[in-house]
């Protein structure tokens, strides 16, 4: 039955039904790290919280399904569950990556997996011809983020998907700006979707957690060897937060989408914009992508303040509902310069962002608030 129900009431009700013994509506909070055996070798399906534990599966449950996954499994925080699937890689094993990954991503194909003999190619992932370029019979993974960080690109998940089949590589979608709300890659051909649930999964600026989801039964049996043997997992507390983070994400969602909307209206009418980065406008190069694969746009904007760089930092500091911090997704709107704060790491390379570039997790306040805000922090700096 619950294969028929809508996005909504799954995120509500899969993996989230009363508790067996208790009726307990909400998915208790097992903060245990051990389990009674009714016998040697006879468990009761848990043996040690490492290895499982009923709200991590309860959350696992979850968001595969929300995925369209067959399989989930959650880990301690986004990068150790990218950390995870990297792990399978072997010296001489080739990946290719896109040339505005996330920050965090980068560092850790560059500097930590590669160190392990693996090799890795960055191109321009929407240069389709470009990709398959890069491919080789080594080729493991393609890796793609969409929307990305924080030039909000789009790449065609169904295209990416046809080009690393044509060789053995599997598609991986780092989906933490869409969430599956607005965008299930699995639906479009993607292998593997990574998640950092920091983000909108979570919701509320609370919890730090990463996910993987599959429908692929041997990546799935990899990922749980790894889990268990590596061990990066969420404890039961952060995995309650994400299951109650979960069952508003839709509401969520749609907020988030419409002050988003409303936000670049206003910004492509004022003049201390120069370029306003948001993959629903016609005009973004991403657009026809988008529109193929997403319900809507989300709720990140990124702009150009035309002063600047000094007026960029300025802005910043001066808005009052808007909060000057790294991260984004959560209820509360945030502001921040990519290239001095989120992607300072790369400001030497290839994925160095424009440095007067702002970049806006647009939250769920009144759109009027909001608007107001970036208005008085303009004015202040013109
Ligand atoms: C934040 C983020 C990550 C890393 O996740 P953490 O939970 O911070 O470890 C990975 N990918 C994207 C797109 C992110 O925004």
């Amino acid at each position: 039955m619950s294969d028929d129900w809508s996005f909504e009431t799954k995120a509500i009700h899969v993996g989230q039904e009363p508790d067996e013994v208790t009726g307990a509506v909400t998915v208790p909070i097992y903060q245990t790290s051990t389990y009674a055996q009714d016998a040697v070798g006879k468990d009761r399906g848990y043996e040690y919280s490492r290895t499982g534990n009923p709200t991590r599966s309860a959350l696992e449950t979850s968001l595969a399904a929300l995925e369209s996954a067959q399989f989930g499994r959650a880990f301690a925080s986004g990068m150790a569950a990218e950390d995870t699937i990297l792990r399978s890689m072997r010296p001489g094993d080739h990946l290719i990556m896109g040339l505005d990954a996330y920050g965090g991503t980068y560092r850790l194909i560059t500097r930590v997996i590669a160190e392990m003999g693996v090799e890795w190619s960055a191109v321009d992932l929407n240069d389709l011809a470009a990709v398959a370029e890069a491919m080789r019979p080594s080729t493991k993974f393609v890796w793609t983020e969409t929307p990305t960080n924080p030039m909000l690109g789009v790449v065609d998940i169904a295209a990416l998907a046809e080009i690393a089949h044509s060789g053995t590589a599997r598609l991986v979608v780092d989906n933490t700006f869409a969430t599956p709300y607005l965008q299930r890659p699995l639906e479009h051909g993607a292998d593997i979707v990574v998640h950092s649930t920091t983000k909108y999964a979570g919701g509320h600026s609370d919890v730090v957690g990463g996910f993987v989801a599959t429908s692929d039964a041997a990546v799935d049996e990899q990922l749980g060897f790894l889990q268990n043997a590596v061990g990066a997992v969420p404890g039961p507390m952060d995995c309650y937060l994400l299951l109650r983070g979960l069952k508003t994400l839709a509401v969520r969602l749609d907020r988030h989408c419409d002050n988003a909307e409303a936000i670049v209206e206003f910004l492509q009418g004022h003049s201390g914009v120069s370029e306003v980065i948001y993959p629903g406008l016609a005009t973004a190069p991403g657009h026809a992508a988008a529109v193929k694969q997403m319900k809507r746009f989300g709720g990140m904007v990124s702009f150009i303040v035309s002063a600047g760089t000094e007026a960029a930092h300025e802005l910043v500091a001066r808005t009052e509902v808007f909060t000057l911090a790294e991260s984004l997704g959560a209820v509360e709107s945030l502001i921040e310069v990519p290239a001095a704060m989120t992607h300072l790491s790369v400001a030497d390379s290839a994925l160095a962002v424009d440095p007067a570039l702002v970049r806006l997790s647009v939250g769920l306040e009144s759109i009027d608030d909001l608007v107001a805000d970036l208005t008085q922090a303009f004015d202040a700096i013109s």
